[in-house]
């Protein structure tokens, strides 16, 4: 049973409600009685949920292993602990997010006070995909409640351990009045749509999020869309360093990740820096990557059969073996490829490393143009001419020089998309901000009545004004 949520502005408003509907209704009759707002309570959520994370740390390791194959080491560091960063940091700054900023008043309204105030949105969706299961909840939600928020959190239905373990501990820590799981696939995120809420976070592929962007608009709910994409990563200094910084991006959770190096445009011949990677990849995984504890396994099926046929869409060079009982791919590298095959048109989200050659760096930066936005585009070159061409050239969420992957765990920096990548960003105060109003506020009082010169009539002297 639920607690007796707070306050009674809103009744229920259908006789017969399902579950969703209840919690919704119960959660937005909390969140209208301001519940949320108060820093102290936004505090104490923030540390409840630090704490949970802290107490069942090896049932979410678990579980993630469970769901995806994750290595306990791996599923710390790139879930856990990205969400117990953002948690530190929300914590260590809210009180100065949380500041109004006082505005200068032009001078023909003197004199007045102007100020902007970071104000909570209401009841935010948070809607999880499936290979981040933890984080890409958890992160959003940090930024939830630091703005003062209440919010439902969907986790993906193709991590269904991680999604059971969320549902089982996060009501135990967080205030169920205004913070819930909702367990589903399909069916409950359609539902879920259905209700109208003051801010939908999703994280997912781009079909869905046309889907989730129509829903939104029927009640004009405002959206932030975490999507994916090929990043690209242009070689131009083939030292081992960048193979190996290469290959660890691509590889880290089976190349399951959004931001992962999609593709590599090699300029020149690519044979020394392929010798490398592989050479990384051995360093890494060993001589029989399938079976390495610390090397990811493919999240479905439905995934593992579509990066099969992308194996026949080229000339394997590395690797390219794989184990259908246990959906494992080897970290494999392909040369010559199809370039109108899905390999090279739709995101790979796996193990499976395209190189492509180029002749030029300006080739280079005319085959990134004409594909659509991606998260992220790596150049690894050490030439500040080329980096700066590349800044300037490159339209992508984040150009990062040299360390692919790193920007995601830079909290100052804003994640998030642009075109065909997504909208809007967060971690850190950009998650605060995204999920806020930035309220303007004037104030100006009447005991002298300065605002006399612009009433009407309009005289010829005021005309001048
Ligand atoms: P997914 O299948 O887990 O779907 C994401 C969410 O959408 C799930 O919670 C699912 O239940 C829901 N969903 C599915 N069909 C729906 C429908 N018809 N209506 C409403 N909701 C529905 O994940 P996915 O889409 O396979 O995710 C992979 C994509 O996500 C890749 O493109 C990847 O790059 C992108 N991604 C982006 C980020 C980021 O932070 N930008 C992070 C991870 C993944």
């Amino acid at each position: 049973p639920l607690p007796e949520p707070v306050g009674d502005s809103a009744p229920p408003v259908d006789e017969h409600p399902s579950r969703i509907a209840t919690v919704l209704n119960h959660l937005r009759r909390s969140a209208d009685a301001r519940i949320t707002h108060p820093r102290r309570f936004r505090i104490q959520q923030l540390r409840a949920l630090e704490k949970m994370l802290e107490e069942h740390l090896d049932d979410f390791l678990q579980a993630l292993n469970e769901d995806l194959g994750k290595s306990p080491t791996e599923a710390k560091f790139a879930e856990v602990d990205v969400v117990r960063a953002e948690i530190d940091f929300a914590l260590r700054h809210l009180a100065e997010w949380m500041d109004s900023t006082g505005v200068k008043v032009p001078l023909a309204l003197q004199p007045a006070m102007a100020k902007i105030e970071p104000r909570p949105l209401g009841v935010v969706l948070i809607i999880g995909a499936w290979n981040y299961p933890l984080q890409l909840v958890l992160a959003p939600l940090v930024a939830a409640i630091a703005a003062g928020n209440a919010a439902v959190i969907k986790p993906s239905e193709l991590a269904p351990a991680t999604s059971g373990a969320l549902a089982k501990f996060l009501p135990l820590y967080l205030d169920e009045r205004v913070f819930a799981v909702i367990e589903g696939g399909v069916d409950t995120a359609t539902e879920l749509l259905v209700a109208r809420w003051d801010h939908i976070f999703y994280t997912g592929g781009e079909r869905v999020a046309k889907i989730v962007a129509m829903a939104a608009a029927k009640h004009l709910t405002p959206t932030t869309l975490e999507l994916g994409g090929k990043s690209p990563a242009v070689v131009d200094n083939h030292s081992p360093a960048t193979a190996k910084r290469l290959a660890y991006a691509k590889f880290m959770n089976a190349g399951q990740t959004c931001v992962a190096p999609d593709y590599i445009l090699c300029i020149g011949d690519a044979t020394p820096l392929i010798n490398r990677l592989g050479q990384a990849i051995t360093s890494f995984y060993g001589k029989e990557p399938i079976t390495h504890p610390d090397f990811g396994r493919i999240a479905s099926s439905q995934h593992f059969e579509r990066l099969l046929a992308m194996l026949e869409q080229g000339e394997v060079v590395f690797g390219g073996e794989y184990d259908e009982e246990t959906l494992r791919i080897a970290p494999t590298i392909m040369r010559n490829v199809d370039l109108d095959g899905t390999l090279m048109s739709e995101e790979i989200f796996g193990p499976i490393l395209p190189v492509i050659e180029v002749k030029t760096f300006e080739e280079a930066l005319e085959f990134i143009a004409r594909r659509p936005s991606p998260l992220a585009a790596y150049l690894m070159s050490e030439s500040p001419r080329l980096q700066s061409i590349f800044s300037d050239r490159v339209r992508a969420g984040a150009i990062v020089h040299n360390a692919p992957l790193a920007q995601m765990v830079i909290p100052t920096l804003p994640f998030g998309g642009v075109g065909a990548s997504g909208m809007g960003s967060y971690h850190g105060k950009h998650g605060f901000d995204r999920l806020s109003q930035m309220r303007s506020e004037l104030n100006k009082t009447t005991v002298v009545d300065t605002l006399s010169a612009i009433y009407p009539p309009y005289s010829w002297a005021k005309r001048k004004i």
